[in-house]
């Protein structure tokens, strides 16, 4: 079982339940963290198992960071909106600046999300 985390920007909060959705099963063999609302989206919407933390804005992406950082999670798969301005711009960078150098598995699209999740479920089988 991997400890996995799942974001979505907002513009992408409906593709990330569409992908969780398709990949439940999958999913369901891992223990899914997610910031608040993505989380509130994907236990309500997806039917997934996840433990919420803070929303992203307010400290969500932070807290992610920090379990990277303290090697406490396996992957992450964030959602990113490519056209809007966030105000937690500098949270978002941290958190994809810590999981390039502890060289952790992340997926910014749904193509890579696909590789990361298949990579960890034959990597758990
Ligand atoms: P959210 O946070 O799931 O609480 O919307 C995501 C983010 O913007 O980092």
């Amino acid at each position: 079982m991997a400890k996995i985390a799942l974001v979505a920007h907002d513009a992408k909060k409906d593709l990330i339940v569409e992908w969780a959705t398709r990949h439940r099963e999958a999913l369901s063999q891992h223990y899914i963290y997610a910031t608040g609302t993505t989380g509130g989206r994907l236990q309500v919407d997806a039917g997934l198992t996840v433990e919420r933390l803070l929303s992203g804005p307010l400290g969500g992406d932070a807290q992610l960071g920090a379990m990277i950082a303290e090697e406490r999670l396996d992957a992450l798969i964030f959602f990113i909106d490519p056209l809007s301005a966030l105000p937690h711009d500098v949270d978002v960078k941290s958190l994809l600046r810590l999981a390039i150098l502890y060289d952790t598995p992340l997926a910014i699209n749904r193509s890579s999300a696909n590789a990361v999740l298949g990579d960890l479920s034959e990597a758990t089988k």
